[in-house]
């Protein structure tokens, strides 16, 4: 029996005596296990509870602001090191590894941050798991989702089982945190990838509360380190923690899935499991850029709060033994991890292809499912099928989806050159702490640029913005990528010009942000739709003047009319197209450059003059 249990035992008899004046100094359960896991605290009450843990064990325990919220809040940082030293360059100099664990970033979905605080208690005050704090500092966020953790509702989660009021899961501003890594619209972005490139962290957890089907599991886990990106971390996290981690769940008492489940058919589990990709909109995305280890976590949303509390404790707490046991591997890992991201300008142009998204073939794995017995029928309700789920065990031998394919790539250039006005997208560069350089005379040089036709742009807006591309949950009008054909040409970048050369540690940021067709680069998230924009036109009567010129001098301009009238009934039909085909094809359409990319693919860096 442990020292706690004696406390939490006595604190009990004491509660029932009534009399017996209860000590409240010696209660260390955490708000939750106090309401028996009925309720979750509010952000005072987190922080209070944090802060008298601290106050436990001078020297032990930082808490340290980080940014602020939309709506003012001061995000926090929760530091345990076992011998007081709190800054990230001497933790990082002693071969310490850091963990920096990150909760609430759906503010519904708040297990991780009542697991994090009994972790702390049990690393710090009673001193049960003082152990894993030997080679490791453990780093978390209590709650990243501040503004919405605030607003507290029985409401805000119908698919959740308790407790009973809990956050919302966009911030102030109902932008999805887990979809901004990449475009950093939120403060609370901006201000992780400061706290993230202060801390450089050796491994980062994110955790969260499943949606989705019903199943025996209660802690679903992906370590993603996408092999193709990291081969070797990926190998480490495939054969050392993955298994570790899934057989120390199982050993206490959860039953764990080294996989977030999602199902080919929502209705019918039988029909096997895929998997997702991880674009850098997600956290676990951002960390492949950062070239770290990400694991995201996913309590399964109906089992009591008691159950993922727990369960989420035992995660980390076998992630942590994992990480003091395999320390400077891990270390050694992250080196090279960055060292190799720093060389990927190096081979400019040459055959060296950089994978910017990558999918799911067809080929799978078989593997035994543990779910439940489900019923299926047509619904007269939705008019399609319905599931309905009992809770006696189903396991099934199912496909999962593991072949991994690269859908997407690129070679990478020397580096980019952004012209000076295009400031929103240099700010989200500069977001990222990416290295930039400015030239400081005008320059004309030989770069690799795209011109873009045939984007179609979302109908209903996905976080803030009409993407080029289908945003989650959207009906109607999803947007497409046209195409982007790319030149050599000679161009003048005037002074000022922005130069992101990619032999640096986050060079990864600069390809999925500039290269147009990547899952969530500036083109795509709308940041140059201007270019898009026709600015100049030509009136139909002086138009008309023009086709006819046209039409007499050039016979091969007139059968291109022709087929093109023949063939298309939207075009015969519109005397406006009709007229701009030849406005297009002429100089003065010409002059207005659609879908001219302003970004150079630099193909040296040498003779380009920055500073
Ligand atoms: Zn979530």
């Amino acid at each position: 029996m442990s020292l706690r249990t004696v406390f939490v035992s006595l604190a009990g008899f004491s509660a029932c005596l009534g009399a017996v004046p209860f000590s409240f100094a010696q209660d260390w359960r955490t708000p939750a296990e106090a309401s028996d896991y009925r309720t979750t605290p509010d952000y005072a009450e987190t922080v209070a509870y944090l802060e008298r843990v601290a106050a436990a064990a001078p020297g032990q325990v930082k808490i340290e602001n980080f940014g602020k919220t939309g709506e003012g809040r001061d995000l926090k940082i929760v530091i345990a090191s076992k011998d007081g030293v709190f800054d990230p360059a001497a933790i990082h100099a002693s071969g310490r590894a850091i963990l920096l664990v990150q909760n609430s970033i759906h503010a519904g979905e708040m297990d991780g941050k009542d697991s994090c605080l009994a972790l702390l208690r049990d690393l710090i005050q009673n001193k049960d798991r003082a152990k894993l704090l030997d080679h490791v500092v453990f780093v978390f966020i209590p709650v990243y989702n501040l503004d919405g953790h605030e607003r507290r509702s029985a409401y805000n989660r119908i698919n959740q089982n308790g407790p009973e009021e809990i956050g919302w899961r966009g911030n102030a501003t109902n932008i999805n945190l887990n979809r901004d890594y990449m475009k950093a619209d939120a403060p609370e972005t901006r201000a992780f990838l400061k706290m993230f490139h202060r801390w450089m962290p050796d491994v980062f957890v994110d955790d969260h509360v499943t949606d989705g089907a019903d199943f025996q599991y209660d802690v679903t886990f992906n370590a993603d380190a996408t092999p193709d990106v990291a081969p070797e971390t990926a190998k480490w996290l495939r054969e050392s923690v993955t298994p570790e981690l899934e057989q120390q769940l199982d050993a206490a008492g959860h039953v764990a899935f080294p996989n977030l489940i999602n199902l080919n058919d929502d209705t019918d589990p039988a029909k096997g499991l895929t998997d997702i990709s991880n674009p850098p909109r997600f956290s676990t995305g951002q960390m492949i850029l950062e070239n770290r280890p990400g694991l995201l976590v996913e309590l399964h949303m109906l089992k009591d709060y008691k159950t993922r509390v727990t369960g989420n404790y035992e995660i980390l707490r076998a992630l942590l033994e994992v990480m003091n046991r395999d320390t400077a591997k891990l270390i050694s890992l992250n080196r090279q991890a960055d060292a190799d991201a720093a060389k990927l300008g190096a081979h400019a142009l040459g055959n060296t292809q950089f994978p910017l998204t990558i999918g799911f073939g067809e080929g799978t794995t078989p593997v035994v499912f543990r779910g439940y017995h489900y019923k299926r029928a047509l619904s007269e309700v939705s008019g399609t099928m319905w599931i309905s789920y009992s809770h006696e065990p189903w396991n099934a031998t199912l496909p999962l989806t593991t072949e991994v394919k690269v859908s997407l790539s690129t070679t990478p250039p020397a580096g980019y050159i952004i012209p000076p006005q295009w400031t929103r997208v240099i700010d989200v560069l500069a977001a990222h702490d990416v290295a930039m350089r400015r030239t400081t005379v005008a320059w004309t040089g030989k770069v690799e640029r795209y011109r873009c036709a045939g984007m179609e742009w979302q109908g209903p807006p996905f976080e803030g913005h009409h993407p080029i591309f289908r945003g989650e949950g959207s009906g109607a009008e999803p947007g497409r990528f046209g195409s982007c054909a790319r030149t050599t040409e000679s161009a003048t970048f005037p002074a000022g010009s922005v130069v992101v050369p990619l032999d640096q540690r986050l060079s990864k940021v600069a390809i999925q942000w500039l290269e147009p067709e990547a899952p969530d680069s500036a083109m795509r998230w709308g940041f140059f739709d201007s270019v898009f924009e026709q600015r100049e036109y030509g009136e139909a009567y002086v138009l008309e003047k023009l086709a006819r010129e046209n039409l007499e001098k050039d016979p091969g301009l007139k059968a291109e009319f022709e087929r093109r009238v023949q063939g298309d009934a939207r075009f015969a039909a519109s005397p406006e197209a009709r007229l701009e085909f030849f406005y297009d094809r002429s100089p003065w359409g010409q002059a207005n450059r659609v879908g001219e990319y302003p970004v150079g693919r630099l193909l040296q860096l040498d003779g380009v003059p920055f500073q």
